[in-house]
């Protein structure tokens, strides 16, 4: 007998049942092709479970579940496994189900009129964006691990990315979502109403709740018109004031078609040349302090009129000649754009390569984010001297990354002791800031300690009665987000 059953607490007859219930493609229990499930993206969680259940529908979903809640057994809920704070990841123990929602990946309709379309929770996020733009249509999430995430995640995460500040984050793109509660029972909100007042809003609870009060199934997400003039540059700024005071005025210049606007230290751009094999730097000269700025219409360019590229290309013209941009790159096709957007996708790995690092993703008001990348930096070298900081991300949510990578050649366990030391600076400076300590990745099980230190006990109590409203048997990805 494998040691995943021997060790495990999960009725072994409650196993055979499952496998009945989604048949043999529908597990897996060697311990190798586990891993990939097991084991988080930066393998600081590695995870044990007795089998990985992939069910192929919401009805096997269901009878999975509701075998689960009459046994006593935890379930994690599982999509793409790119979560960056162990919120799909299963704990050590060995005592819980993994869920995979990894088979239920099909586009089951397009309605380029209305424009929505219905998908299976398991469909990976790259996919939506290529089906949408095969009609004519954009669904604008966008983040570095699309190729591999899944909708489902993107939901029970309330996902950011790169275009938020133009089209929200994750909650704003979805219409409705159908949902297998703890106990089995399935609830179909699949709504495509723009409107929707009947009592409490059901499906804002689920989007965002990370797995812990039921397992989404099915959604109908919003569509948009697909871009038709895009913009795209690299720019060298003088510091992040610049890059605030940049993106304060290109909403006005662009005629409101600012998409994106992503800030980047040196620092995390020489991590990427270092490590992304066919990355380069698009300017001559080195600078502290870069911008990708990308502006979006969805109006063909007509004649005689201004690009969208003309338009960018004056704006730029006169925050060079106010000392904002010290030099710029402006792509003058889409593989130049592409290049642009490989050296901001790929800091997340960039980091991952040079060594350990510990992330905080976190959000202030925009208009503070100088004044805070400042502050934040010196408490980070006050607490680590020899410290990287890495701070990159989304200028126009307030989100950043506000990243610390270890010095050259550190020991990794010397490191990471710092770790809460670390963290507790930069938070309590967000939170003096008036900022949040988790912006875009969720609180999953590396916040679930922090979140008490810093939201108000009638927050947490609300979000205890809710838990124990839905999931009165603590069942549903326990330890993640909320303790009861
Ligand atoms: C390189 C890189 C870049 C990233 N960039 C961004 C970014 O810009 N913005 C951003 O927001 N995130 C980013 N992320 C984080 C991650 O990609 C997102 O959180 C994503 O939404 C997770 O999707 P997933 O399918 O991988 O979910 P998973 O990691 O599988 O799960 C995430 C959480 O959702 C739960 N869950 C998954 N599927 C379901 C379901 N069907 N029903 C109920 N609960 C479910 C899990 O239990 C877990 O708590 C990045 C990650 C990487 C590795």
């Amino acid at each position: 007998m494998p040691d995943s059953l021997s060790t495990t607490s999960v009725p072994l007859p409650l196993l055979d049942r499952i496998r009945a219930i989604v048949g043999p493609k529908g597990v897996i229990e060697d311990a190798s092709e586990m891993r990939r499930y097991t084991v988080e993206w930066r393998d600081i969680y590695v995870g044990r479970v007795p089998l990985v259940v992939r069910p192929a529908s919401t009805e096997e979903v269901s009878a999975v579940m509701r075998l689960c809640y009459e046994a006593g057994v935890p379930v994690v809920p599982q999509g793409g496994n790119t979560g960056l704070v162990g919120g799909g990841v299963p704990h050590e123990g060995g005592n819980e189900i993994l869920l995979s929602l990894d088979r239920m990946n099909r586009i089951l309709a397009v309605d380029p009129v209305g424009y929505t379309m219905t998908v299976e929770a398991g469909c990976i996020l790259k996919t939506i964006q290529q089906t949408a733009a095969d009609h004519d249509r954009l669904f604008p999430l966008s983040l570095a691990a699309e190729g591999s995430c899944s909708i489902g995640g993107n939901l029970s995460t309330n996902a950011g990315g790169v275009q938020v500040l133009h089209y929200g984050n994750a909650r704003n793109l979805v219409l409705g979502i159908e949902v297998v509660l703890p106990d089995g029972r399935i609830w179909n909100g699949l709504r495509a109403l723009k409107k929707d007042n009947t009592g409490y809003d059901l499906k804002d609870l689920f989007v965002g709740a990370e797995g812990t009060l039921g397992i989404i199934t099915r959604a109908v997400l919003k569509l948009w018109p697909k871009p038709k003039d895009v913009a795209t540059s690299w720019l060298a700024v003088r510091d992040p004031a610049a890059a605030v005071e940049i993106l304060s005025g290109a909403h006005a210049a662009s005629e409101d078609n600012v998409t994106s606007c992503e800030l980047m230290s040196r620092q995390g751009v020489e991590f990427v040349l270092a490590h992304l094999p066919g990355t380069s730097d698009p300017l001559a000269a080195r600078h502290d302090w870069y911008l990708l700025l990308e502006w979006s219409s969805s109006r063909p360019r007509r004649e005689g009129s201004a690009s969208m590229a003309e338009r960018m290309e004056a704006y730029l013209a006169d925050c060079l000649e106010r000392g904002l941009v010290l030099d710029a790159a402006l792509a003058q096709n889409e593989a130049q754009a592409q290049a642009m957007w490989k050296l901001r996708e790929s800091h997340s790995e960039g980091q991952k390569l040079e060594g350990p690092s510990i992330k905080h993703d976190i959000s202030i008001p925009v208009a503070r984010l100088a004044e805070f990348v400042g502050k934040g930096i010196a408490a980070m070298k006050q607490v680590v001297p020899d410290c990287r900081p890495v701070p990159f991300g989304h200028v126009g949510d307030g989100n950043l990354h506000f990243n610390c990578q270890s010095a050259p050649g550190q020991d990794k366990a010397a490191f990471f002791a710092q770790a809460e030391a670390i963290s507790h600076a930069i938070y309590d400076l967000v939170t003096s800031f008036g900022g949040s300590i988790s912006a875009e990745h969720g609180i999953g099980r590396l916040k679930i300690d922090e979140l008490p230190l810093y939201r108000s006990e009638v927050e947490l109590d609300t979000m205890r009665a809710i838990k124990r409203a839905l999931d009165p048997k603590n069942l549903m990805n326990p330890g993640k987000v909320v303790r009861i």
